[in-house]
């Protein structure tokens, strides 16, 4: 087998890099998933649904580049999120663990809010 380490394969969905079976395509079925409904709903889907759908991948992608693949957490600065483009509004999911520290979600990456500023972020585990 030939590996080229130049030539990295990127997810065709959300552009995040792929790793594992060289015949991947996506990087999560949900992506998957995404674009062939995109595929389906680019017509008659609305702009703004749109917009949020690309926000979120956004999100999602912009907190995965930060966490590397072999820790489970990592802080960040609010800011230096908001200025890589992510979007503190748009979410898909809010949780709140038992001992009271609340999770905002995209998709499979989500933060918790630290103080001054900081943010921990995340990885949900696999279901
Ligand atoms: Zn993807």
């Amino acid at each position: 087998m030939v590996v080229n380490g130049t030539n990295k394969r990127t997810c065709k969905y959300c552009g995040a890099i792929l790793k594992g079976r060289a015949d991947k395509i996506y990087c999560h079925d949900y992506c998957r998933n995404n674009f062939n409904n995109q595929l389906k709903a680019t017509d008659r889907q609305l702009p703004m649904v749109r917009n949020i759908s690309n926000a979120l991948m956004k999100n999602r992608k912009i907190l995965s580049s930060l966490l590397p693949e072999n820790q489970e957490t990592i802080k960040a600065n609010r800011d230096k999120l908001s200025e890589m483009g992510f979007i503190f509004r748009y979410i898909t999911e809010v949780y709140t663990a038992r001992n009271g520290n609340t999770y905002h979600y995209c998709y499979d990456h989500g933060y918790r809010q630290l103080e001054n500023g900081w943010v921990l972020i995340v990885r949900k585990k696999e279901t």
